[in-house]
């Protein structure tokens, strides 16, 4: 077996299967699926590493992990080189690459420095704000989270490597966003501005001996040709947990399941016991296994019967549909109506002054306006939209927004949560629209509700309420050509794909006519958003008119 990279050690402490196929059968390794968002955080894992070095102006940057790359290391090594980047190492049985190695004299040893594109969270955040004011000399150490002692076994590893080739690790950093920067003019790398280092080296220390262990482990158990037998602990999980490796790990496990269950990831006792039973298809799932509807407690909204409505239309194959409930949330709204979509990128460096860490960049907005005379009149809805590609384009965008959405009538999203905190940035960074964004959050209702809130469930939802998967159902319902608002015949087909796009053209990676192009792609996709929106709020307002007239409020 070749060495083990720290990139699969930390793999395996996830699933060893996995890495065992990766490093046993790569050819079938890369014809899982890598989603578009998991590419997407790699390039911007890439990219804050690269503006990382930035903090460390003369570093020295080896290119590879070959057999060169390793001597040329142990030379700069050798030669106490101050700063050096993707320093790399190997033994017998593991490779190592560090971030950033920096020469520390008065220890006569190297610091290790370790970059994550994961910013600092809450808890740090005040933890570090106490510490500026004063008030918390010494913070407390505080137990490490999963994703903390993920990092630290990944600087353990690093460093267990390191030292068994003979170089002698001083301290060992951590280095990640802060939250709490506003970028304004050049980034700033002075400390705890754009990046906060953290000095990890007590918790690292007494770590190694243990990771050292369970590395000899990992080694051990990966390196036969049989695929480790342990079962895959995501079979005890919901789908939201599987790696694209599950249905070939676990070829009994049909497409559609029992971990496909709403919410099934969090009620692993129920999971545990369908499994354990034997039930894999949901429509062998009886009902006294489900949970009991509790009555809901003074003030509190009642819990939704997720679980048992969707197995209950599965089996049946019939729609549960709640008209009453769907025509008082529909008679709520007010024309004319604004079916509102955004774009966004929320890049990990600021890109544009008064941006955070993370902060979407709002580039896009899709937006169909019914007004009452045309919806009688059994007109369409008319369309406005806005793309801006050049430098920060929140004040333009809401201008335009301003220009197209009146001071009256219900602005209607699909999961508004989203869009109504993209509004809140906006008027932060646009504060003369601060009134006008305010009212559109006022009047945002959130479409999805009727789906969510189970007014209306249906078997080809699959417990799902994402647009993407109730749009199909609602176009067959109609009766729509398949061709008509179908995103599987875009170029653009999602708000990743769109994310890539815009991102390829803020960095110079897409050029010239290409760029026309790609813009008309990129509108597409999000005009197909709010069109789908009009035509499920269409299809519901249709459906409370006609069952109203025909006397059938409530089915299940
Ligand atoms: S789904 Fe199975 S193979 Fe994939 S990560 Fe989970 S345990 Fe491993």
């Amino acid at each position: 077996m070749k060495p083990l990279t720290k990139t699969d050690f930390i793999l395996y402490r996830n699933c060893p299967q996995n890495v065992w196929v990766k490093i046993h059968e790569p050819s079938q390794y890369s014809k899982f699926e890598v989603s578009d968002f998991e590419k997407s955080l790699t390039v911007m894992g890439n990219e804050v590493e690269e503006i990382a070095r930035g903090m460390f102006p003369d570093g020295y940057l080896v290119e590879k992990r070959s057999d060169g790359a390793q001597e040329l290391t142990k030379t700069l090594v050798e030669q106490k080189a101050s700063v050096i980047f993707q320093a790399v190492f190997a033994t017998e049985k593991y490779l190592a690459a560090t971030d950033i190695l920096v020469w520390n004299a008065s220890a006569d040893a190297y610091d290790m420095c370790e970059i994550k594109m994961s910013s600092t969270t809450a808890d740090e955040e005040s933890e570090v704000a106490d510490d500026e004011e004063g008030k918390n000399e010494k913070p407390a150490p505080k137990k490490s989270s999963g994703r903390e002692l993920q990092f630290e076994y990944d600087l353990a590893f690093q460093a267990n490597v390191f030292e068994n080739c003979g170089v002698k690790i001083n301290k060992k950093y951590l280095i990640r966003l802060n939250k709490k920067y506003k970028k304004a003019g050049d980034l700033d790398f002075s400390e705890n501005q754009l990046f906060i280092t953290e000095d990890k080296t007590v918790a690292i220390d007494d770590l190694m001996p243990r990771v050292l262990i369970e590395m000899e482990e990992a080694h051990h158990l990966l390196s036969p040709a049989e695929m480790p037998t342990r079962p895959c602990p995501c079979y005890y999980r919901g789908r939201s947990s599987h790696c694209t490796a599950f249905s070939y790990i676990n070829k009994d496990v049909p497409e559609y399941s029992v971990h496909d269950i709403n919410r099934i990831g969090n009620s692993k006792k129920l999971l545990k016991e369908l499994l354990d039973e034997g039930i894999l298809h949901i429509e062998k799932v009886r009902e006294d296994q489900l949970p009991k509807i509790k009555e809901a407690k003074e003030g509190q909204k009642p819990s939704k019967p997720r679980k048992q409505n969707q197995v209950a239309v599965h089996k049946s194959k019939k729609p549960i549909r709640d008209i009453y409930a769907i025509k008082a949330e529909l008679s709520s709204l007010q024309f004319p109506l604004y079916f509102l979509d955004y774009e966004t990128y929320p890049h990990a460096i600021p890109f544009f002054d008064g941006y955070h860490p993370y902060q979407h960049i709002v580039f896009q907005y899709s937006l169909h306006v019914l007004n009452a005379e045309d919806f009688k009149a059994g007109l369409p809805p008319k369309h406005f939209e806005s793309l801006i590609l050049d430098g920060d384009p929140a004040e333009r965008l809401v201008e335009s927004l301003c220009t197209n959405i009146g001071e009256t009538g219900s602005v209607i999203s699909w999961y508004k949560k989203f869009e109504n905190s993209r509004n809140r940035e906006l008027a932060e960074l646009v504060p003369l629209r601060f009134e006008f964004l305010h009212s559109v959050i006022n009047r945002t209702y959130d479409l999805m509700d009727i789906v969510d809130n189970q007014h209306y469930v249906h078997h080809g939802f699959k417990g799902s309420s994402s647009i993407k998967k109730v749009l199909p159902v609602i176009k067959d319902l109609l009766a729509l050509p398949k061709n008509v608002l179908d995103y599987n015949v875009l170029a653009v087909k999602s708000g990743t794909d769109a994310i890539e796009a815009y991102r390829k053209i803020l960095k110079g990676e897409i050029v010239g006519s290409a760029v026309e192009k790609k813009k008309q792609e990129m509108l597409e996709y999000c005009k197909l958003d709010t069109e789908a929106m009009y035509i499920i709020w269409k299809f519901f307002t249709n459906l409370v008119a006609q069952s109203v007239q025909d006397g059938k409020t409530a089915e299940r």
